[in-house]
């Protein structure tokens, strides 16, 4: 095999038992989508939907070899929701396991750039032919703020991206602007949650940059004179990006008879 199933791991501590199952297995079945551009995100939930299948025919365990997370239990959506574990996006261990003791900015100013333990990296962008995001140097106390940041941008590019292919374009590359306009939509819609939409769209801004070939840096935008936390840590970011971990996507509606 050319992939390490000890490198798949559980994203959720509910998901533990199905990750040594996992790690234990004699066998695996890989399941690939070969597709025209223009058939995602259709093709990639095809391809899950067939997994997650065979894993319950045969009582075995569903992965995504993209984000490196073992599935959770359930069938797959009809409706694309980026939050449904497209995206690899987890909250790192709380205060880099116990290790760093910097001090909460609620407490001591001097916390808001107390450390810098956090770096997030999206696993599952490359699937739909973008560039993965990273945010780095942020400090413990920021880091949910650095990951709903990192969602929001993902999904905005997302749209972005599928709104190119949607035109047909005739180049097989385009550009994308180093300057991102967000707005808690964006946020919003990588939940799949119309609710969450805030009735003021918030509008918030961050830069991109380059740092390897398929990987943008994320951070303030340009003319942002501080730190990254800083900017986590001020009043440019929406206030639902704060405190949301996780959020239940709109039911689906009522489909006529
Ligand atoms: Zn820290």
């Amino acid at each position: 095999m050319r992939w390490n199933p000890l490198g798949v791991r559980a994203a959720r501590p509910e998901d533990r038992r199905d990750e040594w199952a996992f790690h234990d297995a004699e066998q695996f079945a890989v399941v690939t989508a070969a597709a025209p551009i223009t058939d995602q995100p259709r093709a990639g939930q095809v391809a899950r939907a067939a997994a997650r299948a065979l894993a319950e025919a045969v009582g075995g365990v569903a992965a995504d070899l993209v984000t490196g997370h073992i599935l959770a239990p359930g069938a797959e959506r009809p409706r694309f929701v980026l939050a449904d574990q497209w995206l690899g996006d987890v909250l790192p261990p709380f205060r880099a396991n116990g290790r760093c003791t910097a001090a909460e900015p609620e407490r001591d100013p001097e916390g808001v750039n107390g450390c810098s333990c956090v770096r997030l990296r999206t696993r599952g962008l490359r699937r739909f032919g973008l560039p993965e995001l990273q945010i780095d140097g942020v400090a413990c106390p920021h880091d949910l703020a650095a990951l709903n940041v990192l969602r929001s941008t993902a999904r905005r590019l997302l749209t972005d991206h599928w709104s190119w292919l949607a035109t047909g374009p005739t180049d097989r590359s385009r550009t994308i602007d180093h300057d991102v306009h967000l707005t808690g939509t964006d946020f919003g819609e990588f939940w799949g949650s119309s609710r969450r939409a805030h009735p003021v769209p918030s509008p918030f801004r961050v830069r991109l940059g380059p740092l390897a070939p398929r990987l943008l840096t994320v951070g303030p935008p340009e003319e942002f004179e501080g730190t990254v936390n800083d900017w986590l840590w001020g009043d440019q970011i929406p206030l639902g990006l704060y405190d949301v971990v996780s959020s239940p996507a709109d039911p689906p509606l009522p489909t006529a008879a």
